[in-house]
């Protein structure tokens, strides 16, 4: 393993522009696709390097652009890239969501045709799951999915699809059987968002930006062969997907190195008296988020490596959900306590961009609350699935 870390090492010193060695702006998202323009040209290059190597998937099989690496293999790569405060090459739910179901899913001519793409960020991949009366209630979903020859031709509207007016392509579940109990008739398809029949509109924020959009399918046809899954079983995809979904935002939360940028910023906004944070409820409250993170850290993986696919948990991936954004909720009202009024800014000076990020970012942190199925929702999973309590 030593031999390897070596290689990582040099690579990684080669290949890794000094520029991805900073952290991540707010408004640089590496999601990949044909859509997005980069603000720092490095962003791209840093995608295409990792990809050639195979690191931006580094345990999928190297036949569908992964890495091939073990699990010990990865942990040197992952602690490598930390060490040289690499950001992440490659983002998005092609990689954390689509991928590893259609890992799961897919037929052979499946994987070989959209794996690949996904690990070389050539496509940016949206999920159409909401609809407008379908949130927590998923499979009451009634977009229509109609056989006509070797296609469907798909009539509805989705809600809340993030970055649909970036992506390339959809998941989506479809109603093909409305005859059938609810969570049966329901297919989970894949197609282009260039093709004849969709649109979008951006949902406006109170804050100018829009990060989702209404995704409108007006007689869109979509080829019989991107059904992942069977027919009219696409409710089975659908809920593990939502298990990769949870347990990747879980991880937004849990067993970072976010905690370390706390202490940091409690150092500037607090100051320190004999080499302790000055304040020492404060001290209490960071200690004490610190060892949750790092207890939850590890218990989540933990639990992924005990897996059966080695990828997600099952319905304790709704465990990470809910732990995981209470902790990132936590984290950023924690933050906040330290800024003190610094934290009230939202436009311009007097205060940094640091600061604006930050507060940002707070607001930003209650959504994860909803998005992926909300805190309520999880807690009904847990007690059913994971304790299970009665119905
Ligand atoms: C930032 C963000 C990004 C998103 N991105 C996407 C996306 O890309 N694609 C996509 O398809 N969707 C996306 N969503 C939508 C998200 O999945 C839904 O908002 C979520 O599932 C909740 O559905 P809803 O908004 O219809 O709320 P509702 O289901 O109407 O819920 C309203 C309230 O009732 C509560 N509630 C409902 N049912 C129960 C119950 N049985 N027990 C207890 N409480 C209950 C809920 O907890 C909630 O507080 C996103 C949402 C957010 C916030």
């Amino acid at each position: 393993m030593s031999e390897f870390r070596g290689e990582v090492r040099a690579w990684l010193e080669e290949n890794c522009p000094a520029s991805m060695r900073t952290p991540m702006p707010a408004d640089e998202y590496p999601g990949g696709g044909q859509k997005i323009r980069y603000k720092n040209p490095d962003t791209r290059i840093w995608m295409e390097r990792m990809a050639q190597r195979g690191f931006t998937v580094p345990m999928w099989p190297k036949e569908y652009g992964g890495g091939g690496l073990s699990k010990e293999e990865n942990q040197i790569l992952q602690e490598e890239l930390r060490c040289i405060n690499a950001r992440p090459a490659h983002v998005g739910m092609g990689i954390s969501m689509i991928g590893p179901a259609l890992l799961e899913y897919g037929t052979e001519e499946q994987k070989q045709e959209h794996l690949p793409k996904i690990a070389r960020g050539d496509i940016w991949w949206c999920q159409g799951y909401s609809e407008p009366n379908s949130g927590s209630d998923l499979a009451s979903l009634r977009t229509s999915a109609v056989e006509d020859g070797d296609e469907y031709i798909i009539n509805g509207q989705k809600i809340w699809t993030s970055g649909a007016d970036y992506a390339d392509w959809i998941f989506c579940l479809v109603r093909t059987d409305p005859n059938a109990p609810k969570h049966e008739g329901i297919t989970f398809i894949l197609f282009s968002m260039d093709d004849p029949g969709v649109s979008v509109r951006p949902i406006k924020l109170i804050s100018g930006l829009s990060p989702f959009c209404e995704t409108f399918f007006d007689n869109v046809r979509a080829s019989k062969a991107n059904v992942l899954g069977e027919v009219n079983k696409g409710w089975t995809v659908a809920k593990r997907l939502l298990q990769y979904e949870r347990t990747s935002i879980g991880g937004i939360g849990g067993g970072s190195q976010k905690s370390a940028t706390l202490e940091e910023m409690a150092e500037v906004y607090v100051g320190k008296e004999s080499n302790k944070l000055a304040d020492p409820a404060l001290r209490r409250a960071v200690l004490g988020h610190r060892m949750n993170d790092r207890a939850f850290g590890l218990t989540m993986k933990r639990t992924v490596e005990n897996s059966q696919a080695g990828i997600a948990p099952g319905a304790e991936s709704s465990m990470f959900k809910y732990y995981g954004t209470e902790q990132n909720k936590g984290r950023f009202e924690l933050m906040l306590e330290m800024m003190g009024p610094r934290a009230l800014g939202w436009g311009d000076s007097p205060f940094d961009d640091q600061e604006l990020e930050t507060t940002r970012g707070w607001l930003r942190s209650k959504a994860n609350s909803i998005e992926g199925g909300t805190s309520e929702v999880q807690l009904n999973i847990i007690a059913k699935r994971v304790l299970g309590m009665p119905d």
